[in-house]
């Protein structure tokens, strides 16, 4: 079928219980609210069951980026064949690491279904490597009638938030194609393919990095707490029109 509860939320409690949602500046928002905006329906794999029988942890260290080249199957189809273990994919040495293909978030234009904690490993990405091991994987919707300009929009939300929620910086957001899969030819997939430029990552991927900076910008961080997580001081929160504290 296809081809190729939140953890951590803590810092935005803190961020609010400081400054107090209701003060913040013009245009900004708490990663939380930006969460929010996105509309995520949690529809988790069953904990021990399929994809999850084994419980494998991960603390996230990047953002991976696919889309479904499915023009069928919407985000809906794509979380109830993950939740029922439709999603095969032969184990082995090497490979396939759990017989299953797993994902944290799957974008259509309207709606962010998330089927892994993003404390958990998914299987889309490098089979033992780091973008398994280590990144959160999000799909991109194709079916027929998405509106891919709205599913992109959503899924730089999707990053920012993240991004934020994790500490993590841009050049965390990768595309599949960043991965090299061991054994496989060609070893960097094209995908998600539309982003890419012959079959790289080239301009058209740059344009959505610079959408996903846009959307962490309007993340609203007060200096005090932003310099308590990254160990220096910013003069400045990242939001528009906000002068500082
Ligand atoms: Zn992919």
């Amino acid at each position: 079928m296809v081809s190729c509860t939140i953890s951590g939320v803590e810092s935005a409690a803190n961020l609010e219980r400081v400054k107090g949602s209701s003060k913040l500046p013009q245009g900004a928002l708490t990663q939380r609210q930006m969460f929010g905006e996105i509309g995520v329906v949690k529809r988790f794999i069953p904990k021990g069951r399929h994809g999850r029988k084994i419980h494998r942890p991960m603390k996230p260290r990047y953002i991976t980026v696919h889309s479904t080249q499915n023009y069928n199957g919407d985000a809906w189809d794509h979380a109830r064949a993950l939740e029922r273990g439709k999603l095969r994919a032969p184990k082995r040495r090497g490979g396939n690491r759990i017989g299953y293909l797993t994902w944290h978030f799957t974008v259509q234009e309207d709606v962010v279904m998330q089927h892994l904690p993003t404390n958990e490993q998914g299987e889309h990405a490098d089979f033992d490597g780091t973008g398994n091991n280590y990144s959160i994987g999000i799909e991109m919707c194709e079916h027929n009638g998405n509106s891919r300009s709205q599913t992109l929009k959503r899924t730089a939300k999707l990053c920012a938030s993240l991004m934020r929620q994790y500490n993590l910086p841009l050049r965390s957001v990768v595309p599949h194609y960043h991965w090299a899969r061991k054994g496989m030819s060609p070893e960097h997939k094209n995908c998600p393919h539309y982003l890419m430029t012959n079959g790289r990552p080239g301009r058209k991927w740059n344009d959505f990095l610079q959408v996903v900076q846009r959307e962490y910008d309007r993340i609203y961080v007060p200096a005090q707490i932003a310099s308590m997580s990254n160990g220096f001081t910013m003069t400045e929160a990242k939001a528009p029109g906000y002068k500082g504290l």
